[in-house]
């Protein structure tokens, strides 16, 4: 799409900011917004209209595609502001867009051009720059999204879209070290799915297993594939990480796994490290194996909102196989590697960090 025909975006400011009520010092993931959102329809087979507006609820048709077929995907990322307080910035926002886009085509829908996504997130910066957290660990987390609302309930893709994208201010997503449960019964996605598209969907069937993980005093799953029911997958929020012998090994992106922005990071800060990384099929067995064999060290997930998580335990087959995460060496290194970088504390020597104002 030329940029020269993308909506304006018209901006309508709240008439009273909510930042008073705020407490900084204590932000649980997901439940604070800021003033403003960011809303452009599509319709007539392009983005018609833009505008950055008081965050607010809106009104649909009970017959949208999203309600009943589940046309919906969706990004996150984060705003930081640099250690030295000089500015925001955004951490590989161009990865955001073009997953987005590579969700969209495989639950058919339309593409968010580029310049709609970025700017959208910039003027949002703009006017609720004051949610932007200052606390070391704290971020501004920012969702994209795009669902399907067409008024039709009928089998097929919706002809009209809203993309929406809410920001807040967020403290850790994870505040201590996870468990994990392996299913050999539940799977999240299989070879020919959509494993790899950051799709509502994917979610919403792990509900139900995860759930039955918790009562069972696990954190999450760590899901195994579809197919067999062998290969580690990943855990349906982070991408996961094993340290073997020395090696950091985790499955390669094949399709049924989320291709993650953090995963990349990790594994470009790792080989910069001078670390082994293979990418490659993970059995259970072999983590098994390693873990009884004492080479199995540390386990870890990645993701934009948990950044890096140690994972101190997994129960596979009635089995638990605890690790001590006060021990890993790897998951720390590459972790103060990566937000030394997202902060600006440490040279963006890959080119990864994006200043917005
Ligand atoms: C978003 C997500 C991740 C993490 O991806 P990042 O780009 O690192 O945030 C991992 N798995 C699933 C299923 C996800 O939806």
């Amino acid at each position: 799409m030329e940029l020269n025909e993308l909506p304006t975006i018209e901006v309508e400011l709240v008439k009273e900011s909510k930042i008073a009520s705020v407490d900084f010092n204590d932000l649980p993931f997901g439940k604070t917004f800021s003033d403003h959102m960011f809303i452009a329809e599509y319709y007539d087979g392009k983005w018609q209209s833009a505008k950055v507006q008081p965050y607010k609820e809106i009104a649909l048709s009970p017959a949208c595609n999203v309600f009943h077929y589940g046309q919906a995907i969706f990004e996150g990322l984060k705003a930081y502001y640099k250690a030295d307080g000089s500015g925001i910035v955004l951490f590989r926002p161009e990865k955001n867009a073009a997953r987005l886009n590579a969700s969209a085509k495989r639950m058919s829908m339309p593409e968010v051009p580029v310049e709609l996504f970025m700017d959208g997130i910039r003027h949002l910066l703009e006017v609720d720059n004051s949610f932007v957290p200052k606390q070391t660990g704290s971020s501004l987390y920012i969702r994209p999204f795009l669902i399907g609302t067409e008024p039709f309930i009928g089998v097929r893709s919706s002809d009209r879209y809203l993309f929406i994208i809410i920001t807040g201010p967020t403290g850790a997503y994870y505040d201590e070290a996870i468990s994990v449960l392996v299913y050999d019964s539940y799977v999240r996605s299989t070879k020919g799915g959509y494993g790899n598209a950051k799709a509502a969907g994917n979610y919403a069937g792990t509900l139900y297993p995860v759930k039955l993980a918790k009562e069972k005093g696990y954190k999450d799953v760590l899901w195994l594939d579809g197919e067999h029911k062998k290969y580690i997958n990943e855990v349906g929020t982070m991408n996961i990480f094993f340290v073997i012998d020395g090696k950091l090994v985790t499955p390669e992106t094949d399709g049924t796994i989320l291709d993650g922005v953090t995963r990349d990071s990790v594994i470009t800060i790792a080989k910069d490290l001078g670390i082994d990384v293979e990418e490659r099929q993970i059995s259970i067995d072999e983590i098994v194996d390693a873990y009884n064999a004492g080479k199995l060290t540390e386990i870890f997930g990645s993701g934009t909102a948990a950044v890096i998580s140690p994972v101190n335990k997994f129960g596979y087959k009635e089995k638990d196989y605890p690790l001590d995460e006060t021990k890993y060496v790897v998951a720390q290194k590459i972790k103060e590697n990566l937000v030394g970088i997202q902060k600006c504390m440490l040279e963006d020597k890959f080119n990864w960090v994006t200043q917005v104002n």
